[in-house]
């Protein structure tokens, strides 16, 4: 005889695990707390698994095992190999796992007895947004893999197709229901239809808006797992799924309002798909790491202005040494964070956090673009789209109406990265050619860490 614990007891700690994810949850929100927060959601999770495995309805615990050490191991080996950078990819990857997992269970849950029709809507709903969000979350991963062309993809009647695609659906999952069969013809033509609108409702995305996509996949892997709770029966899952699925949608909403469209726009206007920006042309000014210095040195103002680039080149330590450097010389000093800079929301505040950047210094776009004026230098670390003037000034560039942090409004710009290449959208950026741009071109660590050794020869 295993032991087992009775239903209200599994549920009492299910009320704990609960309490401590939205404590935790409410600590992630400021950095100070955020590690805690993390703690705590951990300990929630733990307690959440290991009273579920004293369910006496488990039958068997071989494929638990099996599936726990399959996971376990891809789970710690990808901890150890993932690059940093490679960090937005893993999260959309692990979206898709979360989907597809819901998926299963809620198919699973036909196989047990006495489900109501209730209980095969909720199945229905776990295995449409589950393989949504799987199918979805996979392009999403190679749109921003960059193993496909990470814009926007159109073609002629995509709207019609996938208007027809929603209505099969609804079709095929109302006959489902009508008549629930584990192995009903209707519930492998949801799987396949929700499978393909997953693809279907990424593929015209793309570009300066995979922002919002990730997190609105984010959401529905939520959604997904709080429908499948509801298929089995699990308050756990059904508590966890509605708080990663009412998270995500704040955080899509936070999203849509850096890009300054609405979620509509996002989702069916096809990014840059038919905008064509305008060519920007001239001459730029670049400058070496001596002369760099030396505008530095005489500096009052300065902001660090971090993009993807900072974390290519890993050069958040170094950004650090410098801005103490340069306070030390008496300059204010000062971090201008864009909400979707880099490739994943918050990425530039993790970054910072980890080489201990104070975050009092940490300053938001809004904040900072009225002071700008009065700024001496912006120093752009890798940053390219989130400080692209064409967002404000080219109607016909496809970030158009995009906010930016607007450093050409500083005295001083330095730019910072390798070549002329585009960001992320593929946009031309007119910054390069300003009149008070500086191009410092090569890896963003290797210049700014040549800055920092005149600084202290
Ligand atoms: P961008 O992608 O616009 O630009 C990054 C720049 O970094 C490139 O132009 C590149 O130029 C430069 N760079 C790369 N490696 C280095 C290096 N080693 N040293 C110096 N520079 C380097 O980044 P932004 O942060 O400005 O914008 C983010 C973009 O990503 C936006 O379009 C956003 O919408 C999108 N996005 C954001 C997500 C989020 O949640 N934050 C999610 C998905 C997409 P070069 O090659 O010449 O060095």
């Amino acid at each position: 005889m295993r032991p087992v614990l009775s239903l209200e007891l599994i549920n009492i700690f299910y009320i704990l695990a609960a309490a401590l994810f939205i404590f935790g949850l409410k600590q992630l929100g400021s950095p100070a707390t955020a590690v805690r927060g993390n703690m705590l959601s951990s300990v929630a999770m733990l307690i959440a698994v290991v009273v579920t495995l004293f369910n006496a309805e488990i039958l068997s615990f071989t494929w638990i095992i099996a599936a726990t050490l399959v996971g376990g191991t891809i789970g710690a080996v990808a901890a150890q190999k993932i690059e940093m950078t490679s960090m937005p990819e893993m999260v959309a990857l692990f979206n898709g796992t979360g989907g597809i997992a819901s998926l299963f269970v809620g198919w699973a849950a036909l196989y047990n007895q006495g489900n109501t029709t209730l209980t095969d809507i909720t199945i229905v709903l776990s295995v449409v947004i589950g393989g949504i969000t799987f199918t979805g979350s996979i392009l999403a991963w190679g749109k921003l893999s960059e193993v496909m062309p990470s814009r926007a993809i159109v073609f002629g009647a995509q709207r019609v197709f996938n208007g027809l695609l929603v209505v099969a659906l609804v079709v095929c999952a109302v006959m489902f229901c009508l008549e629930p069969a584990v192995d009903s013809p209707y519930l492998y033509a949801v799987i396949a239809l929700a499978c393909l609108f997953g693809v279907m409702a990424v593929l015209p995305i793309g570009g300066a808006d995979m922002p919002v996509v990730i997190s609105l996949l984010n959401s529905y892997s939520g959604l997904a797992a709080c429908a499948a709770g509801f298929a089995i029966n699990n308050n756990i899952l059904i508590v966890a799924g509605a708080m990663v699925g009412a998270a995500g949608m704040i955080l899509t909403n936070i999203m849509c309002k850096a890009m300054n469209r609405s979620l509509a726009n996002v989702l069916f206007s096809g990014f840059g798909a038919v905008k064509q920006a305008t060519k920007v042309e001239g001459e730029v000014n670049p400058i070496n790491v001596e002369d760099a210095f030396l505008i530095l040195e005489a500096a009052q103002s300065v902001t660090f202005v971090p993009g993807y680039g900072m974390a290519v080149a890993q050069a958040q330590h170094v950004v650090r040494e410098l801005g103490e450097l340069l306070e030390k010389n008496g300059a204010d000093v000062t971090y201008a964070i864009h909400p979707v800079a880099g490739r994943m929301p918050g990425h530039m505040n993790v970054l910072l956090a980890e080489a201990n950047v104070s975050y009092d210094v940490l300053v938001e776009m809004d904040d900072i673009n009225p002071r700008m004026n009065a700024i001496d230098v912006a120093v752009v670390i890798g940053a390219n789209d989130v400080v692209n003037p064409a967002a404000r000034n080219d109607e016909n560039s496809p970030i158009y109406g995009m906010p930016i942090i607007n450093v050409d409004h500083a005295r001083t710009v330095f730019v910072l990265k390798r070549s002329m290449a585009t960001g992320f959208s593929g946009v031309d950026n007119p910054l390069f050619f300003g009149e008070n741009t500086r191009m410092l071109f090569g890896d963003a660590k290797e210049s700014l860490s040549g800055v920092v050794a005149e600084f202290k020869s």
